[in-house]
């Protein structure tokens, strides 16, 4: 467990603060941000590598910056996806003039915060580009490498795509050859035992006491197999076939190889495995560039390891051998490696957005609007635990608390607009974007975005009505679908969201009045995400743990579900004299 903690929830941020404090040599904070850059700044013309994810991994990210490897870290809360607007202020921060490369593992959060952030990059005119590795053997089969997640092998590709950055290749030439590093990279881990949130009583997950589970997630995600206690020698020759099973036919044998510990496996303990795991790989042809042995890549205090193949050629053998000066990883002289010297000029802060004057009307439901996002967030609150459980059942086990984040944080976002004198718009924008940037994950952007969008759809002027909500509702499923790219029937909050959506309109066409027509809706959409149960989902999980899923609802349609219910009730007790009545 995690024994040093002050408050749990600030957990990410004192760790941060210590380690800018610990390495003032290596990397700078970036202002009112979550995550560094390297001490200095961004250097000019050079591509700028960023990487980030959820906090708990460490030395991922932040350890690994500093010449030859990466130029700014991005970090959300412990194995949650940083938000697409820390994503975009670190980036912005770390860009020095030669574009940028985004890189995170696998995860379904991961890919839309960062795609998010890089739309938005792009829009000011940053080239960027967007990688992410998907390494872990275990999680899908070869015919669907590209759905695998990325675990200890993104520590390898990160490294080949630092160096090339720091030798000058252009932006093109570092994003194909961190492409081509990633397909040469394979990995394969093992658990022992689950990993403590700080300030949790139990473990977030467990793998039984004795026993060895194959495959298992770095965040609990289930794994294929499990065996009672097997010696070091055993556990080498598991590892060393399942990774092997995949040597391509072009590979010469050259590899770089990483034996990784997870966090509360010794070191010891991981030597003893690489005097059995070295002799088989050699045995089997391979020619060790450089292995690694130790904690790369971790999972707080899980205990388990995984061994990382990266086939090396006349390109990425050069990339793994060059030097890197970082806090936690060093390898021969690195500030002698980079070909750049002159800093770049930073990026002035984004000018804040002019405060358009609300209407009467919108400024008086402004006032409903925040008493329905307490409301939500109330229910997130009610409902966080059995929310995690459901997601713990093929999915991170997060979503209870991602929730709960972002809906406090919308809520306290939500009364400083209203004390602004916002109207519907401003208060369900501020709202958006402070549960998108503060809940993390899949949930917390789509969660954003939908709020974000119903407030732009209703406006800062009219009053709100039930055809306009109905209008803004639909303008909200249609942006959360072309953002995550989900069809209908992949077991996702979208399952549950347009029969809420299209049970809205039909109350809008029948002229209901609006709290009446909000339950039916609210019913509609409890039928939908109760439905979701025997679905196998498609989008955001690795196909194992997609079976997983059957018979449990999706929990991103359950809270929804949840959430629109206790609206429901809501507006019927004390907003019916407030809201118009009209359809
Ligand atoms: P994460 O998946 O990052 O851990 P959460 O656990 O908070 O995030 O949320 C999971 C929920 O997000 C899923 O149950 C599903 O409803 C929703 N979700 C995931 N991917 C998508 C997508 N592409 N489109 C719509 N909803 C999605
Ligand atoms: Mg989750």
């Amino acid at each position: 467990m995690t024994h040093i903690y002050n408050d749990p929830d600030t957990f990410k941020s004192d760790v941060l603060t210590g380690f800018a404090a610990a390495h003032p040599r290596y990397v700078e904070r970036v202002p009112e941000a979550s995550g560094f850059v390297r001490a200095g700044g961004p250097l000019a013309g050079k591509v700028s590598l960023v990487i980030g994810g959820g906090s708990g991994h460490y030395p991922s990210y932040n350890g690994v910056v500093g010449p030859g490897f990466a130029d700014g870290a991005v970090l959300g809360d412990i194995f949650a996806s940083p938000s697409a607007e820390q994503v975009y202020r670190i980036a912005r921060a770390a860009h020095g003039g030669a574009g940028v490369v985004l890189a995170f593992g696998n995860y379904a959060g991961d890919r839309l915060n960062f795609g998010a952030a890089a739309e938005r990059l792009r829009a000011e005119g940053v080239d960027v580009r967007v990688v992410w590795v998907t390494d872990d053997v275990a999680s899908a089969p070869p015919d669907a490498g590209e759905d695998r997640r990325g675990i200890a092998g993104t520590f390898t590709v990160y490294k080949m795509a630092g160096a090339a950055a720091e030798a000058g290749s252009d932006l093109d030439e570092v994003e194909r050859l961190m492409r081509h590093a990633n397909a040469s990279t394979y990995s394969f881990g093992v658990a022992f035992d689950g990993c403590t949130l700080p300030g949790a009583s139990d473990a977030l997950f467990h793998v039984k006491a004795g026993q060895v589970d194959f495959g298992l997630g770095i965040h609990g995600e289930p794994g294929i197999s499990t065996t009672d206690w097997i010696p070091a020698a055993e556990l080498a020759d598991q590892l060393a076939d399942q990774v092997l099973a995949e040597r391509p036919t072009s590979a010469d044998g050259r590899a770089a190889v990483l034996l990784n510990g997870l966090g509360a496996t010794k070191y010891e303990e991981l030597y003893v495995l690489w005097s059995e795991v070295e002799p088989r790989l050699r045995a089997a042809g391979v020619d060790l560039v450089e292995p690694e042995v130790g904690e790369l890549v971790t999972s707080l205090d899980m205990a388990g390891c995984s061994l990382t193949v990266t086939w090396l050629d006349d390109e990425l053998a050069p990339l793994w051998r060059a030097p890197a000066d970082t806090p936690a990883y060093r390898r021969g002289q690195a500030t002698a490696g980079s070909v750049f010297t002159e800093r770049a000029v930073s990026a002035d802060a984004t000018a804040k957005e002019a405060q358009e004057t609300a209407g009467p009307a919108s400024r008086r439901d402004a006032k409903v609007a925040l008493e329905l996002i307490a409301t939500l967030a109330a229910t997130v609150e009610e409902h966080k635990e059995r929310l995690g459980e459901i997601d713990a059942v093929a999915g991170d086990g997060d979503h209870g608390i991602g929730m709960s984040r972002g809906s406090r944080a919308a809520t306290e976002a939500a009364e400083v607009a209203v004390a602004a004198g916002g109207g519907v718009r401003s208060v369900l924008g501020a709202a958006g974007a402070a549960f998108g940037d503060r809940a993390g994950g899949t949930s917390g952007i789509l969660w954003g975005m939908l709020l974000d969008t119903v407030g732009e759809s209703l406006g800062n002027q009219d009053p709100v009505t039930l055809g306009g909500l109905a209008e803004a509702v639909r303008a909200g499923a249609t942006r959360v679908q072309t953002f995550g790219r989900a069809e209908l029937g992949d077991k996702t909050m979208l399952d549950a969201l347009c029969p809420f959506a299209d049970a809205l309109e039909q109350g809008a066409e029948a002229a209901l009045p609006l709290t009446k027509a909000w339950q039916a809706a609210a019913e509609a959409c409890t039928r939908a995400a109760e439905a979701t149960a025997p679905m196998v989902p498609k989008v955001g999980r690795a196909r194992p743990l997609a079976e997983r899923s059957v018979g449990t609802p999706d929990p991103g349609a359950i809270s929804l579900a949840l959430i629109v219910t206790a609206i429901g009730a809501q507006l019927d007790q004390t907003c019916q004299t407030t809201l118009e009545e009209s359809s």
